[in-house]
């Protein structure tokens, strides 16, 4: 869950407010959709894509809200997700088709044996399998399908790789900068003294 910070700064008066994480999703003219949080997804169906599917292609951006530790400067930096399978949580916690394969494999083997004790641990490695070669499957396609768009998007988010005001590349989360980094700078007025405290859990 993210963590939900404001930042004061003494000097403009200027208080802004962030969470340390969200996530984007690429879409395929090459620009992030920044989806917010609570509801990521129901929003990104709005752009074409199950949060599944998003994963799956290797879609997701993660933004972290960042403190440059050379200048203090605060940045959200973006990086692009591998491809990852992801359960597509369908209402009443159901896992989809390998789950009941696993209860019929484990009550088969149960009642052939009748006991449980031999139906469980058979249940189990049935289950790991077949989560297995579902997730192999699944991303061997995607990676085969998305690897060109993968390498565009990846050089659109470079830049984000580094600090935009000193183009040093040491970060630290937003955080941890609440005792670790002393002098955090106004993203408004760029002087330093700016506060920082977490206001909430979104
Ligand atoms: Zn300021
Ligand atoms: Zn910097």
């Amino acid at each position: 869950m993210p963590g939900f910070y404001e930042f004061t700064c003494p000097h403009c008066k200027g208080k802004s407010a962030a969470l340390d994480f969200g996530y984007g999703v690429m879409r395929d003219d090459d620009t992030t959709a920044w989806l917010g949080h609570p509801g990521e997804h129901r929003q990104i169906e709005k752009h074409g894509f199950t949060w599944t599917q998003a994963w799956l292609d290797g879609r997701i951006v993660l933004s972290d809200m960042m403190v440059c530790r050379d200048c203090g400067t605060i940045h959200a930096v973006n990086k692009l997700q591998p491809p990852r399978y992801v359960d597509p949580m369908p209402p009443q916690g159901v896992r989809g088709w390998t789950m009941w394969a696993t209860v019929a494999v484990t009550l088969g083997v149960a009642l052939y044996f009748n006991s449980i004790l031999h139906g469980l641990p058979v249940g189990l490695v049935t289950f790991v399998l077949l989560e297995w070669l579902k997730h192999r499957r699944a991303l061997k396609q995607a990676m085969s399908r998305t690897a060109a768009m993968r390498e565009r998007w990846a050089k659109l988010l470079a830049p984000t790789a580094c600090c935009g005001s000193c183009g040093g590349d040491r970060f630290t989360p937003v955080g941890n900068a609440i005792d670790d980094v002393a002098d955090l700078r106004c993203p408004n007025c760029n002087s330093r003294g700016l506060s920082l405290h977490l206001a909430g859990i979104a």
